[in-house]
């Protein structure tokens, strides 16, 4: 067993030099800015500083991180920064995890317009939970919420979808009282998804009257408003899918699982198996 276990920055230093040598001209300056990072980051390049205790007169050199969203080291402590931060803001109540998904027809459409539809999806999903749960006729409570996006689904194929955690209560409107949902029942998924639907659609309609809609390949056509509101016409009527469960293992289960994904690299160290002519990875 090696001593400290092999890093992507390891690969850098020792190839990174040759590997720009040979792809001079097809490398953005991005790239070029992450590499660096990558290599130089908790090195004596970045500075850093020196700590010494008073007592022993221990010495311990502490190097400067890069914060490069990029950098395996350094996301993997944002990761841990964010999980106990969330796990800081649970109350000691029950939790729901939702989940809000797009259809296929509009995921594709959000491909070509990431900005502007991953927008809608978080503002949708969050607008539906906070009116439903304020209704008196379902909850009569303002909810808090984290969400969460993910843009892909487990087989890496374009899946837009918003986790989202949210206590089983909420506070009375005029704050004075903590409202709780019935045992194992946060709000009913068939409103949910009923008003998401609506909110989706209508912010789509929007968004293309706005000018706002991008379409290529296969989709140019839906630049037209006719045709758009067509393609959108049998989206009305199926059943949208809104997950909403209260998790058996407790919301911190949940908050544990989405922080490897808020911070996830292409390949982060602990996935790297060992290094020589050619480098492997699972
Ligand atoms: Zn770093
Ligand atoms: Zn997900």
């Amino acid at each position: 067993m090696p001593s400290r276990s092999l890093e992507v920055a390891d690969i850098f230093r020792d190839h990174g030099a040759a590997w720009r040598a040979a792809n001079a001209g097809h490398i953005s300056l991005n790239q070029f800015k992450v590499m660096s990072a990558i290599e130089r980051c908790r090195t004596a390049a970045l500075g850093g500083h020196v700590a010494r205790c008073a007592d022993c007169a221990h010495e311990h050199i502490a190097y400067n991180s890069c914060r490069n969203r990029h950098c395996p080291k350094c996301q993997a402590g944002a990761a841990k920064i964010w999980l106990a931060a969330r796990e800081a803001e649970l109350l000691p109540v029950r939790y729901f995890h939702l989940v809000f998904t797009l259809p296929k027809q509009i995921a594709d459409i959000a491909y070509q317009n990431k900005r502007e539809i991953y927008n809608l999806l978080m503002r949708a999903s969050a607008d539906t939970v906070v009116r439903i749960a304020a209704d008196p006729k379902h909850l009569g409570a303002k909810v808090g919420i984290t969400s969460v996006l993910h843009t892909w689904g487990s087989a890496m194929t374009h899946h837009p979808h918003v986790h989202m955690i949210v206590p089983g209560g909420g506070l009375s409107t005029d704050g004075s009282k903590w409202i709780a949902c019935r045992k194992n029942f946060f709000l009913s998924v068939h409103v949910l998804s009923r008003l998401y639907r609506r909110l989706i659609l209508e912010g789509l309609a929007k968004l293309h009257k706005a000018g706002k809609l991008q379409f290529f390949g296969d989709l140019t056509n839906l630049a037209d408003r006719n045709v758009f509101d067509t393609f959108l016409q049998p989206l009305r009527k199926i059943e949208w899918v809104v997950y909403a469960k209260e998790p058996f293992t407790g919301p911190k289960a949940v908050l544990a699982y989405l922080s490897r994904y808020t911070h996830r690299i292409a390949i982060s160290n602990s996935r790297l198996i060992r290094f020589d002519s050619i480098f492997r990875y699972f």
